[in-house]
């Protein structure tokens, strides 16, 4: 199927259960309002001149509009690129070059950012972008009132031309390790991707899924979107940006069956003075993904948050994105030291990073993964592709990992982050968990430093779970003291009361090393 073909399934099925729902303004939308709104917008695109394998840009905050045109897109063959909402306007100037948009569609402000004079500042120096919308103003119902002129039949006539291998998304990666780029995605891809997600989560047209994660990235549209409308779910927007206050209320008010979250969505949740009095009762199952989740923190949402069934998804842009997933049923354990087991359809293996050879199971290695879901390649960067994706068409991930017995999969880290002191590998993750367990502290991140000595040094980022119990070094080298191994103790400890993130909510640690540097 393609995307369209697979929502006009749901449409069929369920005319009249509830496809999307944005709580901030209050509108809804049924799964056969959905449709004719999604051929609105795609009759707009049409009238407009947008070609098959055109490229259609959207830079805004989550809302209902953003799905319209994921869905619209789709559609007609477009290919949508999704361009991160914190993005400036350097990096916009990338994008829209970088992919040669020739139509883009974006908010018009939303809190510091002004989107509008950002584009209308880069606009000069984009000779392929020829039409801009923004949401929420004028130009938006002009998009909609052009595609008056277009008859409905021309969005099917589009659509019987399209195959499921044809390119619909560019998705750039979140950018936690360097510069973004570009993973070109199908239809076929990406929207099995999703079902097999929804699958896996028991996803059935009952299911209300809160998605507070955003949009421009895969965990939001394919894990949210596409999971929702491949199964006949209501997708709920609780807000444009993240807000855990926001998001609670949503999931309560709506009813939600299933919420998403990078772990620091769920701790901050967790953390509202008022949480106990949310109704969470409605929820069954979710996702937590992006980064490893603390296992305090999975103990909490799955007792405090009624997600019995919550699962953990491990993937990357470039692979749909989702590689593993661990079952509703598996215990906290699974949940928490492993990510899971490979998807249906989908190879993993793990590889010296150096030979390429296969190592044992319960040695750690390079992460591959190979199938349906592996993107295209990095949009017209062929030298970057052939640096991870092999001649038998494996994707090496950067991750490090273990194969268990039981099949599932440990994330060891990346390898860019593994420290290396006086010889010795250090996995930052397992110091994490380690400090974790201390009560001073609410969240840490360990990074490894320059040092004289022995090459690399580790530094400690602590964010104190109360800011008038102070933590010293001395302090910290003494809890660890006999319970680590002298190698892994922290030489250097940073207080802080954020970590920088990118805007899905990964810590950026590459950051945390350069503020360092830049301190010392
Ligand atoms: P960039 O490639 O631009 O540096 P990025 O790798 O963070 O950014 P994404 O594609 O959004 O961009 O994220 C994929 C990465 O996130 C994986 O390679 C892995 O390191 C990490 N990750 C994803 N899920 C998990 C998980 N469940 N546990 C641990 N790490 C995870
Ligand atoms: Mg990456």
């Amino acid at each position: 199927d393609t995307i369209g073909a697979n929502l006009d399934r749901a449409i069929a099925a369920h005319p009249d259960r509830e496809a999307l729902v944005d709580v901030p303004s209050g509108r809804r939308w049924t799964y056969a309002e959905f449709g004719a709104a999604v051929d609105e917008v795609a009759r707009g695109l049409l009238a407009r001149g947008v070609a098959k394998g055109e490229r259609v840009g959207v830079w805004a905050v989550n809302c209902p509009e953003w799905v319209l045109v994921q869905y619209a897109s789709a559609r007609i063959g477009a290919v949508m690129v999704t361009i991160n909402p914190a993005y400036r306007v350097h990096e916009l100037e990338y994008v829209l070059n970088q992919s040669g948009i020739s139509l883009l569609v974006a908010s018009l402000a939303h809190k510091a950012s002004d989107y509008r004079r950002m584009v209308e500042q880069v606009r000069g120096s984009c000779p392929a972008l020829r039409n801009v919308f923004y949401i929420g103003d004028a130009g938006w119902g002009r998009l909609i009132e052009a595609g008056r002129t277009v008859p409905a039949e021309r969005v099917r006539e589009r659509e019987a031309m399209l195959s499921c291998d044809d390119p619909v998304n560019i998705q750039y990666t979140s950018g936690t390790t360097g510069f973004a780029k570009g993973a070109t995605l199908s239809h076929h891809s990406i929207l099995n991707n999703g079902f097999f997600v929804g699958e896996t989560l028991g996803y059935t047209e009952q299911d209300r899924i809160c998605i507070p994660v955003p949009y421009y990235h895969c965990f939001g549209m394919v894990m949210g979107n596409l999971a929702a409308t491949s199964h006949g779910a209501c997708m709920v927007i609780p807000g444009p940006s993240f807000d855990a206050a926001a998001t609670l209320a949503a999931v309560e008010q709506e009813r939600c069956t299933s919420l998403y979250g990078v772990p620091t969505m769920f701790v901050a949740e967790l953390g509202l003075p008022d949480f106990a009095l949310y109704d969470l009762t409605s929820l069954r199952t979710g996702i937590m993904a992006g980064s490893p989740c603390p296992v305090e923190v999975m103990k909490r949402v799955v007792s405090e948050m009624h997600m019995a069934e919550v699962t953990i998804c491990y993937g990357m842009t470039e692979t749909s994105p989702v590689a593993t997933q661990t079952r509703r049923d598996d215990d906290l354990e699974r949940r928490t030291a492993t990510v899971g087991r490979v998807l249906p359809h989908v190879e993993v293996k793990v590889v010296d990073p150096v030979t390429g050879v296969t190592v044992p199971r319960g040695t750690a290695g390079e992460l591959c993964t190979r199938g349906y879901s592996v993107m295209q390649g990095y949009w017209e960067q062929p030298e970057r592709t052939a640096e991870v994706i092999d001649a038998g068409r494996w994707m090496h991930t950067g991750d490090l990992a273990r194969m268990r017995d039981d099949g599932c999969v440990e994330i060891v880290g990346r390898i860019k982050d593994m420290i290396i002191r006086g010889g010795e590998n250090v996995y930052p993750r397992e110091i994490e968990e380690f400090l974790h367990a201390h009560p001073k502290i609410a969240d840490v991140q360990v990074v490894g430093v320059p040092d004289e000595t022995y090459g690399e040094e580790i530094l400690a980022c602590v964010i104190l779970s109360d800011p008038r119990h102070a933590l010293s070094r001395r302090e910290l080298a003494h809890y660890c003291e006999n319970r680590l191994a002298h190698f892994k103790i922290p030489r250097h400890l940073r207080i802080m009361e954020e970590f920088p993130t990118t805007v899905s909510g990964k810590v950026r640690k590459i950051e945390l090393r350069e503020q360092f540097s830049a301190a010392e």
